[in-house]
């Protein structure tokens, strides 16, 4: 059977990348946004694309993409992050969907496809899924894990979706407010409900 492709998104701090490595331990194969994202900064075309638009002072000594002073620059800069949206987006995609072909192209394939996607459904990306699952918390919880981290919680959270509206549009949800046994139930019983035999 050809495995399904499960989209996994959430608002910031929610435990979405925690939840991905469940859904690894458990067997699945699994790509993040933000690995893919990594990876294309280093692309020489990217990274020329930025450097002309925004500067070679965000450039690190090793010649890369420093993603702190980008953000910073786009958003000093009217349209910096539409125009970084139209820049990375279509390169997101075109990862993904090669991803999904090698993955399903193994011998066996994986059981389960799991991809994180932040912006799902701010970037109308539901169709491209066999379903949507949504790790969602109450927002104290969400903004002190993300001030742990030296983040703006309100500047992130500001650009996504509210977390309700998430919750309504997916085939399953999980409020991650406690510990981390439940988010790992949870996705023990998602594995269970999608993950097909594909010996
Ligand atoms: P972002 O949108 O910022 O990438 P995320 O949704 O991927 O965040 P994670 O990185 O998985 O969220 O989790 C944020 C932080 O909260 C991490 O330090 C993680 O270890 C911790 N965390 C996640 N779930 C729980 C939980 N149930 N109990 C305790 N800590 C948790």
């Amino acid at each position: 059977m050809v495995p399904p492709v499960i989209g996994l998104t959430g608002g910031i701090g929610s435990g979405k990348s925690t939840a991905l490595a469940a859904f690894e331990r458990r067997g699945a194969a699994v790509l993040s946004s933000d690995d893919v994202v990594h990876r294309l900064y280093r692309e020489a075309d990217v990274a020329a694309a930025v450097v002309e638009r925004f500067g070679r002072e965000l450039l690190d000594e090793a010649g890369e993409v420093d993603r702190a002073i980008l953000r910073e620059r786009a958003a000093a800069d009217p349209g910096g992050f539409s125009f970084l949206e139209g820049l990375i987006h279509p390169r997101i995609e075109g990862a993904r969907t090669a991803w999904i072909d090698r993955q399903r192209g193994l011998q066996p394939p994986p059981p389960l496809l799991v991809c994180e996607v932040p912006l799902l459904f701010e970037v109308g990306l539901e169709a491209a899924f066999d379903a949507v699952l949504v790790v969602t918390a109450s927002e104290g919880v969400r903004r002190a894990r993300v001030q742990d981290r030296g983040q703006n919680f309100e500047h992130l959270a500001s650009r996504q979706l509210p977390e309700q509206e998430k919750a309504g549009r997916a085939s399953s949800y999980f409020t991650n407010d406690g510990d981390l046994e439940g988010l790992d139930a949870w996705v023990d019983e998602r594995f269970e409900e999608f993950a097909v035999s594909t010996e």
